[in-house]
């Protein structure tokens, strides 16, 4: 199969699914990509800086001790 020149859904510019890739992907069962290669790398990244584990421990707000206001005199 010869390479295949599609249309970047993103960044709109044409991009080259070449003869490998198409193996590749045929091969996984995957499906053709509608992205460059570019923006396929920058979603994957995006994703995970955006991934955030759900281990991560809350952190509670300090509660302020509550300060006594200083009482008035009495005369
Ligand atoms: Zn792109």
């Amino acid at each position: 199969m010869p390479d295949i020149t599609y249309l970047c859904k993103d960044c709109k510019q044409s991009f080259v699914f070449s003869e490998g890739e198409q193996d590749y992907y045929r091969d996984r069962g995957l499906a053709i990509p509608k992205r460059c290669a570019k923006c396929r790398l920058s979603r994957r990244q995006g994703r995970q800086s955006f991934s955030i584990p759900e281990s991560t421990p809350v952190t509670k707000p300090v509660e302020k001790p509550q300060v006594e206001k200083p009482k008035e005199p009495k005369e």
